[in-house]
């Protein structure tokens, strides 16, 4: 005789093991909310064991389509942060050499941006696309960005949506299990994932994110993609900018041969494993290769790459009060601060506004000499200085 829901809820609650076919069915459109939630709870205390995280992975994923590519289709994935605009560097740097890249990205959520909230400050680009028009644009220019389809993992989507309403957010099977599932449904051949720690990431601390990487990867193994995952920090925001269109600015610039370092060497870290020569990588964003690849993708997906972004009204630049060198940049200080400009997304559906946001000059171990800018904000109305004050840690100097 099968268990009750309910007994399947308290053996996980007590710390005891669930089966492949319990886990499918606790998961399954007939278990209501109220105890899919209690179930997530108790695996947030109790965790799954591998043979259950597995298991929770194949339930999830035979709800949904696995799409299928012709050819080998890479992917790469952030945990999210602050700042974190790689996507839009490193897709048109793999496909400038010769590498399919055929990738469904989020929107943001809180604090954290979203590779789709950025491309759509482009105007005239589309990212709805249906899996055919993806596939004719991977065939024509080798490069799609899109935004996910509805019938994609649709197990995570019931999962995501509880979790973010019972703070079960935060355990690294459940995380593990809802990326792997989009990226697997999603046909990737070889992925390259970027897990954040520090304050501005879904994990403080750099264990964690070495444990949740390295399970990534085995479960992504598992299902026959070749995969590795780098830990990366997100204690202060990756490059200067924050913000929607602020950061499709930025990404230009780096593939132009510019912008900061941080976002350059990590796009050519994950770029460079997805190609398999960084060599080539480097060549390709120091001939134009790469960019000339962003401006055909925008193109194919209906934008104009020369078409001035939105700006924002008021541009405000905010100095150091005393000269000093600068021991924090607090990335969810500074993501806190874009998102209450209207950069982020408070809560699921809500409307941005992808004018304004945030450029830091200085970052951790910068000086800065008073009346210098710390900080310029691109906002609809002034700001009191002491919010982005506060973004800052400054040791003054004599
Ligand atoms: N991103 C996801 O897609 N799922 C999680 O659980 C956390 C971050």
């Amino acid at each position: 005789m099968s268990s009750r829901i309910v007994d399947l809820i308290a053996r996980k609650r007590d710390g005891g093991e669930l089966t492949g076919a319990e886990i499918a069915r606790m998961i399954s459109d007939q278990t209501p909310d109220e105890q899919l939630a209690a179930f997530l709870m108790a695996v947030v205390f109790r965790g799954m064991t591998e043979a259950e995280t597995i298991a929770l992975l194949d339930a999830m994923l035979a709800g949904g389509t696995r799409l299928q590519w012709p050819w080998p289709v890479a992917d790469k994935h952030s945990t999210g942060g602050v700042g974190d605009k790689t996507t839009l560097v490193v897709a048109p740097l793999v496909a400038a050499c010769g590498v399919h890249v055929a990738k469904m990205s989020g929107r943001g959520l809180g604090h954290t941006g979203g590779t789709i909230d950025k491309l759509e400050s482009i105007p005239g680009l589309r990212v709805d696309l249906t899996v055919e028009q993806m596939r004719a644009q991977v065939e024509r220019v080798g490069i799609v960005v899109c935004a996910q389809t509805a019938d994609l993992a649709p197990a995570d989507g019931r999962l995501y949506a509880l979790r973010d309403l019972t703070a079960t957010v935060s355990s690294l099977p459940l995380i593990a299990t809802s990326i792997m599932s989009k990226k697997i449904a999603s046909g990737a051949t070889r992925l390259a994932l970027d897990v954040k720690s520090g304050e501005g990431a879904l994990l403080p601390d750099q264990r964690s994110a070495r444990e949740l990487a390295d399970l990534m990867v085995r479960l992504g193994t598992g299902h026959g993609i070749e995969a590795t995952a780098f830990v990366s920090a997100m204690d202060q925001p990756l490059g200067w900018a924050v913000g929607n269109a602020l950061e499709v600015e930025e990404s230009v610039a780096t593939l132009a041969g510019g912008g900061p370092d941080d976002l350059r060497a990590l796009a050519l870290e994950a770029a460079g494993w997805l190609v398999g020569d960084e060599l080539r990588v480097r060549r390709a964003l120091e001939s134009g290769e790469a960019l000339e690849t962003y401006r055909r993708w925008i193109r194919a997906q209906g934008g104009d790459p020369d078409a001035p972004l939105e700006a924002a009204p008021v541009v405000q630049e905010v100095a150091a009060p005393f000269p000093a060198t600068v021991t924090r940049c607090s990335a969810r200080a500074v993501g806190g601060l874009a998102m209450r400009l209207g950069a982020g997304r408070p809560g699921k559906g809500d409307r941005i506004d992808h004018a304004v946001g945030v450029v830091v000059h200085r970052k951790r171990g910068d000086t800065v000499e008073q009346g210098q800018p710390l900080a310029t904000v691109h906002a609809r109305a002034e700001v009191d200085p002491v919010q982005v004050l506060d973004c800052f840690e400054l040791d003054r100097r004599a």
